[in-house]
């Protein structure tokens, strides 16, 4: 069990990251099953993007659109903290809904996973072992 990933995406959302800082870079996670095979980057377009993210609306949409249309599946959202700390923050909590997708945090060298449901940390995630393929 646990969600798998290629040290290719991990490598392009760290270089996302950096690039960002100060700002937290995001993006959505897409492929299949417990498989993600591929990164977007989005705009983050949250009023205060050194401390929280807001992905651009449209490239959500976009997405979801993309799924109905029998496109790759949504498996989720990343996001990076400058601060270094690679867990979910309260903020992120308060921003999640328990959907069960898939939330990838990156805080400088660390990388973590968790999936957004009921209970586990802040009572919103529950961590997701990633598996670097
Ligand atoms: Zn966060």
């Amino acid at each position: 069990m646990g969600v798998t990933i290629s040290r290719s995406i991990l490598t392009g959302m760290k270089k996302a990251s950096t690039a960002a800082s100060p700002r937290e870079a995001c993006g959505l996670l897409l492929g299949a099953g417990d498989r993600i095979e591929r990164f977007t980057e989005c705009a983050n377009v949250s009023d205060a993007p050194e401390i929280r993210f807001e992905i651009d609306p449209a490239a959500l949409f976009a997405a979801l659109r993309g799924e109905r249309a029998g496109g790759a599946t949504l498996l989720g959202y990343w996001h990076s903290h400058p601060s270094g700390d690679a867990s979910p923050s309260r903020t992120d909590a308060a921003m999640a809904a328990p959907d069960g997708r898939l939330w990838v945090i990156l805080g400088g060298e660390y990388v973590t996973c968790w999936r957004a449901g009921d209970g586990g940390l802040w009572d919103r995630f529950v961590e997701e072992t990633l598996l670097v393929i």
